[in-house]
């Protein structure tokens, strides 16, 4: 590892680079809790254009904390399909409730950290941008700035680096202005420090960053474990009559998709018959990267566990995101 960075003066660059290249974000003209809870959430797993018509629209359907604790689990699954993750949806509202219950957000670290789904980067996140707070954050775009800064050998998928890098933001944080602090270091991951392409000659913190001084930029972060990918080709069908769509829905005791409506396979429907392709697209969950054909079919007489619904309907319900990219209105 080289040398501990001038943390003092790296803090002062930051800050002058995040005043002027700042991106105008929604959930940056608000310190509430809630929109900033959701905001963070989302961004966790999708990227920010992705995620601001998901942000835009889930806040008019559900826009207060309230109005989310009392929500139909159908209608949040429905604002979140075409997201992923939906256990984290089923854990904000778990969280709205106890929000609700306890009068409204509570105001530390460690009360925030033990609501439902929240933890550490969460309540980090709100804690420093709604309550201004000195709790440094850490996700993927700090740790990738971070390790390079220190060129730190270490894998980060272990918890000792981890801990590390940790305690690296927490000495790095600007104590009187968390806010801008973690969202700058966050901000330059997302648009100077990227994962292939650093674009280093642009970086404030270039002076200050062991891994460009040693020519070593592309081999931080360590990234030890990698999970063999698993691929998975599946066809759907796409069935069509008198303006109603061929749908199946997902049983309770399915885990996190339980409740999901899906597009029939090919092979859930022997009889159908298929017609053209209409897409294609691939889809990753975790390490399963799937190749997913949608073909146009039609069939006599649709099978038991099937349902027509009405077009406009399907809007409505929680698809699976494999199923909203199917019908070609998911990113
Ligand atoms: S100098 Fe390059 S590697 Fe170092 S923090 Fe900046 S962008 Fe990242």
């Amino acid at each position: 590892m080289f040398a501990t960075p001038d943390w003092s003066a790296a803090r002062k660059a930051l800050a002058r680079w995040y005043r002027q290249a700042q991106r105008d974000l929604p959930w940056r003209r608000t310190a509430e809790p809630y929109p900033v809870w959701v905001s963070e959430v989302m961004l966790q797993q999708t990227r920010v254009a992705a995620a601001l018509p998901y942000y835009q629209r889930f806040l008019e359907r559900f826009p207060t904390v309230e109005a989310l604790a009392a929500a139909p689990e159908q209608d949040l699954l429905a604002a979140w399909s075409g997201l992923g993750y939906y256990s984290r949806a089923r854990n904000m509202q778990k969280a709205a409730r106890q929000v609700v219950a306890q009068g409204g957000f509570p105001r530390g670290f460690a009360e925030l950290r033990a609501l439902a789904g929240i933890g550490d980067y969460t309540a980090a996140a709100i804690a420093s941008i709604c309550f201004g707070l000195p709790h440094a954050v850490l996700d993927g775009n700090v740790i990738r700035v971070l390790a390079r800064l220190l060129a730190d050998p270490g894998d980060t998928g272990s918890t000792r680096t981890r801990r590390r890098l940790a305690a690296a933001a927490q000495e790095f944080l600007d104590c009187h202005s968390p806010a801008a602090h973690n969202q700058a270091l966050m901000e330059l991951g997302a648009l100077v420090c990227l994962p292939r392409q650093p674009d280093c000659p642009r970086c404030p913190l270039r002076p200050h960053c062991s891994a460009h001084a040693e020519g070593r930029v592309l081999e931080f972060p360590v990234k030890l474990r990698k999970q063999e990918k698993v691929e998975v080709a599946l066809n759907v069908l796409l069935v069509e009559r008198a303006g109603k769509l061929l749908l199946w829905q997902r049983p309770a005791g399915e885990g996190r998709m339980a409740g999901f409506w899906e597009l029939p396979s090919d092979s859930a429907l022997p009889g159908a018959i298929v017609h053209e392709e209409l897409r294609r697209f691939r889809h990753t969950i975790t390490h399963h990267h799937h190749t997913v054909c949608v073909f146009r079919a039609s069939i006599a007489r649709a099978p038991r566990g099937f349902v027509w619904v009405a077009r406009p309907r399907v809007d409505k319900l929680p698809l699976s995101t494999i199923a909203r990219k199917a019908l070609g209105d998911a990113p």
